[in-house]
């Protein structure tokens, strides 16, 4: 691998902040990343934002088939240079947002392996994990403090924790300092795995069932349960307190308290109550 910041100076290009151009040159992370993918020769893996294409070369030694979509057209020459050693590889020119994943592997089983851009790790979350067909693992360097979010444990919990969490099991793998970065972020980094799970892990009626309950009950962050529960449905208080006890649950409790198996329980009941 050519060192990314050496490869950008040679092709006049300068990194776009505002892109998340940072690019991780670091060759044992680059390793340990694809390590913690297990990668094998079986795998076709999706890569977002492969910038010069340290992580691409590790990946295409390791995998079948490697997808990797960027939306920076400055890098073309550049990285169809750096890959072009590799038969298994695609580039795709696009906003990974806008990306049909479906189209792209059909109905094949896909691991999603990543230094995403920072700007848009939650929406990255949201396309891979809620709206296309989901990966079977996901590896990501993303910000340290949002893979402790995502890791948290009931008394810390978040709509984005819980949203995570129903779909896979998250994992910290490692935290990164700045300088395996170049240009440095001015935070520190995390490797995420996530292992995503074949059904959710309580039985609910759907998805949306499930999180059109959860988002109700966090609409009001500071709020009990009880009054966040019912404005978020459209019940009164005394309804959707008497809903929370049903389930087993302290309507005084707040929404960060509960676990994934109590939103599940609530969700089931408020599927009854609007039969
Ligand atoms: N993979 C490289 C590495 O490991 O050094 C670069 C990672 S850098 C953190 C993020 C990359 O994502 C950049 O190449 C950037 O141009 C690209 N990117 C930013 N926004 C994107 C988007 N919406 N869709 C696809 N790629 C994007």
């Amino acid at each position: 691998m050519s060192n990314p910041k050496a490869l950008l100076e040679e092709y006049e290009i300068d990194p776009k902040r505002a892109l998340g151009q940072n690019f991780l040159h670091d060759p044992n992370m680059l390793e340990k990343i694809v390590e913690t993918g297990e990668v094998t020769k079986n795998d076709i893996v999706i890569e977002i934002g492969p910038g010069t294409g340290a992580l691409t070369h590790v990946l295409a030694q390791n995998a079948k088939h490697v997808y990797c979509i960027e939306i920076d057209m400055r890098l073309q020459t550049l990285l169809e240079n750096e890959l072009a050693p590799y038969d298994n590889v695609s580039i795709i020119w696009a906003d990974v947002l806008k990306t049909n994943i479906a189209e792209l592997v059909g109905e094949s089983p896909y691991l999603l392996v990543a230094n995403v851009p920072y700007y848009i790790t939650s929406a990255i979350i949201k396309h891979f994990l809620e709206d296309s067909p989901r990966p079977q693992r996901v590896v990501m360097t993303i910000q340290y403090e949002l893979a402790e979010r995502i890791t948290a444990t009931p008394n810390n919990m978040s709509l984005l924790a819980v949203s995570v969490q129903y779909f896979g099991s998250p994992e910290i793998i490692t935290r990164m300092k700045p300088a395996v970065f170049w240009p440095r972020p001015e935070i520190d980094s995390a490797v995420l795995k996530i292992d995503v799970f074949d059904q959710p892990p309580v039985e609910v009626s759907s998805d949306k069932a499930f999180f059109r309950v959860v988002r109700a009950g966090f609409s009001q962050k500071r709020k009990q349960l009880r009054n966040s529960l019912g404005g978020g449905l459209g019940i009164k208080a005394k309804e959707s307190g008497a809903l929370i006890e049903q389930a087993g649950i302290d309507p005084q409790r707040r929404a960060e308290t509960l676990t994934i198996a109590e939103w599940g329980a609530l969700a089931r009941l408020a599927d009854e109550l609007s039969e």
